[in-house]
């Protein structure tokens, strides 16, 4: 159970002064959860501060910048009766010059009460000239002489969504403040001093009320401290599910080699060198006794699937089963259609399950697969299911993990007794953050493509020259290949992501007719796959398409992919994309249309696209230009990612806490001891209390 101590923090946030409703709906947008909680708001630091120091005489008011100045109300100018919506103006002065405050659709009471004549004001804002008069429009704060030493001379500024302004999440930050109990120490007393750490109420202290200009960044000691919280947060829940998978001793599965060879032979074509070492190490770690929980990391196109199945067939040599999990029906469709002619020449016998089987069919497959008559089944989350159960499941493939949570991986592995898992990642994961989201997870990677690949011609065009895009789309449909067309991601709204798309389907349709075809993420699941199907066999040549596509679909006739609005797409992103097309003998094309003018940064990207197709750089400068969000595209999957670190500044501190987790563990295994006890508050606090209760289960 969660420690009580921790109920003010995890108290909705509307039970915060001031805020109802209303406001709680803004909030949650703002804080990206349904129902926010006073905790959320704390760790939602600030980006930046304001700095009120400045306190110039008016004849001395660097104009642009925030000065809080003394001065003395002369009069108030309202609006004339026949133009309400001009400004408000108030003239006010002091021994070296004028200034004129300036309100829009303010009410008169409150600012003769504000402002109110002959008296003297502090006012503090942004001051301009305009005509040669000094004026502050809507100035961010007026206090009398009597409240000067309430003025927040540094004050806090926060990302915002819209509706809601900076003094409002100011507010509750600060109301949260007073929320945080005293809690007990979690980190290692010698650990915070030598690093010069505050205690976790000091450190969000520090950020939410800075002290000088300075106090807001993730470089300061207070930022460093969260941010190593929500590393060993992290560190010690996967330490615990990895404790918790080795604690039921793992089954070895030995293969005899029989159908991985009758595999190789029918594939057309031979493994690559990283290919045939990566399958080795994945046989020879089923072999063993302990429990497998490996990463396979390839880029896009470089054939993990067959990696996957001469694992799998390993399993299947040993009389036992496997599972592929696919993160989307149209993925877990293309690994079925990619695998059965393999298992039919090794006498396989597979099966796939998705939301979409249903009835007999369904109840088919699930009897097959309880009774072992069933050797491998592909799928997508459906093989959660409670009704799917397995006679003997031995390993877990989950295709494109970072799609997927570490529950849901444990769910998966809990289809069986001590079952192994292999996770595929299309996404070039850097060490450090294999590090971060898979714990000691051991490592296979695929660093080569398959051979005969050609290079990808990968090329910017600004959006003002659509017309030589759509004329060298027309040229690759002539030459009867397939074309690829990404419409722009626009934030936050698929409704208006898919009116994008759905506009320049019709306009494209225009051009090309009937080769012109549209899928997105609105459609049903059969008809997007009706859609992908029809592109695959050439039924259509141009697909117009939102990000669906992203993974793992396999086209080899494509050769021009076309990605609009490539400014607004992270760099590992684009790469997947890319990824679809270079796959066949002929060579292909990857034209990222951007609106001009692009900034220094997305410039930089862009080059780096152009300079190389190897992944695992390609996410080290994402990672390095992005933060990490984007690189694990993390945004657009919904996975929580950190919420105070910034992997680029405290990426140093992952090692340590990784080190200190395991420490720990290894000295408190069910953290009931004094240290132990207060880590637990730190799980919670960081929501990784999901590991609390595998210490329970065991
Ligand atoms: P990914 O790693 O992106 O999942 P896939 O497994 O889908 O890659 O493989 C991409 C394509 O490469 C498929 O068409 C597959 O048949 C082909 N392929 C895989 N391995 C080889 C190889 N060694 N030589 C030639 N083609 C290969
Ligand atoms: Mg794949």
């Amino acid at each position: 159970m969660r420690p009580s101590l921790l109920d003010p923090l995890f108290a909705s946030l509307t039970s915060l002064p001031g805020i109802g409703p209303k406001l709680g709906k803004l909030f949650a947008h703002l804080l990206d959860r349904e129902m926010p909680r006073v905790a959320d708001i704390l760790f939602h630091l600030p980006t930046g501060m304001i700095d009120r120091r400045a306190r110039p005489k008016l004849r001395d008011v660097a104009p642009d910048t925030i000065v809080t100045v003394a001065v003395t109300v002369e009069s108030h100018r309202p609006p004339p009766p026949n133009r309400p919506r001009a400004p408000y103006q108030i003239y006010a002065y002091d021994e070296t010059g004028t200034i004129t405050l300036t309100f829009f659709n303010a009410r008169r009471d409150y600012l003769e009460k504000l402002l109110p004549v002959g008296e003297r004001r502090y006012v503090s804002g942004t001051a301009a000239y305009y005509d040669g008069m000094l004026q502050m429009v809507h100035p961010d704060r007026v206090v009398s002489e009597a409240d000067l030493a309430s003025l927040p001379l540094i004050e806090p500024v926060y990302a915002l969504t819209e509706g809601l302004s900076l003094n409002v999440v100011r507010k509750a930050a600060e109301a949260a403040l007073t929320k945080i109990p005293t809690l007990p120490e979690w980190q290692d007393e010698a650990w915070l001093k030598q690093q010069d750490w505050p205690s976790f109420r000091d450190a969000l202290t520090a950020l939410h009320r800075p002290a000088d200009p300075g106090a807001v960044a993730p470089d300061t000691p207070a930022w460093a401290r969260l941010a190593y919280d929500e590393f060993l947060a992290g560190q010690l829940a996967l330490a615990l599910v990895r404790a918790n998978q080795k604690r039921l001793a793992g089954r070895p599965s030995v293969g005899d080699g029989r159908l991985k060879q009758k595999i190789l032979t029918a594939l057309p074509y031979s493994l690559t060198p990283s290919q045939t070492r990566a399958g080795d190490e994945i046989v020879a770690a089923l072999a063993r006794p302990e429990r497998m929980l490996r990463l396979l990391q390839g880029d896009v196109g470089s054939g993990k699937t067959v990696v996957a199945l001469l694992a799998a067939v390993t399993v299947i040599e040993a009389g036992r089963q496997a599972a592929l999990m696919a993160p989307t029906e149209i993925l877990a469709r293309q690994h079925f259609k990619t695998i059965a002619p393999l298992a039919e020449a090794a006498g396989l016998r597979i099966a796939i399950l998705t939301g979409r089987e249903r009835g007999k069919e369904r109840a088919e497959t699930l009897e097959r697969l309880g009774n072992g008559e069933l050797d491998l089944l592909v799928g997508t989350h459906a093989l959660f299911q409670d009704e799917v159960e397995f006679r003997d499941l031995a390993l877990a493939i989950v295709d494109e993990q970072h799609r997927f949570g570490v529950h849901q991986r444990l769910a998966l592995a809990r289809k069986g007794e001590a079952v192994d898992v292999l996770v595929l990642t299309a996404t070039p994961i850097p060490r450090t953050l294999v590090l971060t989201y898979f714990g000691d997870m051991d490592v296979s990677q695929l660093r080569e493509k398959p051979a005969g690949r050609l290079p990808i011609d990968t090329r910017a065009v600004p959006l003002g020259r659509i017309n030589d895009v759509v004329a060298a789309v027309g040229r690759a449909l002539a030459r009867t290949e397939r074309v690829y067309w990404v419409c722009p991601l626009v934030a936050e709204s698929e409704v208006s992501d898919l009116a994008a798309a759905e506009q320049r389907f019709a306009e494209l349709k225009q051009h090309f007719g009937e080769a012109v075809d549209l899928v997105h993420g609105q459609m049903k699941g059969t008809a997007k796959e009706a859609a992908m199907g029809r592109f695959a066999n050439g039924e259509t040549q141009l697909l117009v398409a939102t990000t669906v596509i992203e993974v793992g679909v396999d086209v080899p006739e494509a050769t021009v992919m076309v990605i609009e609005h490539a400014e607004r797409f992270g760099l590992a992103q684009i790469h997947q994309l890319r990824g679809r097309v270079g796959r066949g003998a002929k060579r292909s094309t990857c034209l990222l249309l951007y609106r001009a003018p692009l900034g220094e940064a997305a410039k930089a990207r862009i080059e780096i696209l152009r300079e190389t197709e190897d992944g695992f750089r390609i996410a080290e400068e994402d990672l390095r230009l992005r933060g990490e969000g984007d690189v694990l595209g993390v945004r657009q999957s919904g996975l929580p990612g950190f919420r105070v670190a910034r992997i680029e500044v405290h990426g140093p501190l992952l090692e340590p806490a990784r080190k200190d987790a395991l420490l720990i563990l290894s000295r408190d295994p069910t953290l009931i001891a004094d240290r132990g006890q207060a880590l637990r508050h730190l799980l919670y606090l960081f929501e990784r209390d999901e590991a609390i209760r595998l210490l329970r289960a065991g």
